[in-house]
């Protein structure tokens, strides 16, 4: 890792995230000079790291969640977290790979889901 970055979400720009990752992608051999893998390759292989995430959750039922929620299944959210950093990993690698600005990206998606109207039919989440 960098040398001067702390290791948590409150000081860790998410271009030191990206940087990290293409690093790691270097030391394997993956991807191309730069460490830049075929999106299409990272598209899909995110998908199989989210089914590897949601395998976590499957069969779950409402009070097993409601340990997980009160942090009283570290082993299983621990499982979670490690595929979600997968998940994590790859999403950043296709950011990077097609120079999409995630800060402005999600920014922006929370700007149209705020200004779209509220479906009266919509189940309750
Ligand atoms: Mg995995």
């Amino acid at each position: 890792m960098e040398a001067g970055f702390s290791v948590n979400d409150t000081d860790t720009p998410i271009a030191a995230l990206k940087r990290e990752i293409l690093a790691l992608c270097r030391r394997k051999g993956w991807g191309d000079a730069r460490g830049v893998q075929n999106p299409q390759h990272v598209a899909m292989a995110m998908t199989v790291e989210m089914s590897e995430l949601l395998e976590h959750f499957q069969w779950l039922n409402p009070p097993d969640v409601e340990r997980l929620l009160a942090g009283d299944d570290p082993d299983r959210t621990a499982l979670i977290a490690e595929e979600f950093a997968d998940v994590m990993m790859y999403a950043l690698q296709l950011a990077d790979a097609l120079n999409i600005d995630v800060t402005r990206e999600v920014l922006r998606k929370i700007d149209i889901v705020d200004r779209r109207p509220p479906d009266p039919n919509a189940p309750k989440r």
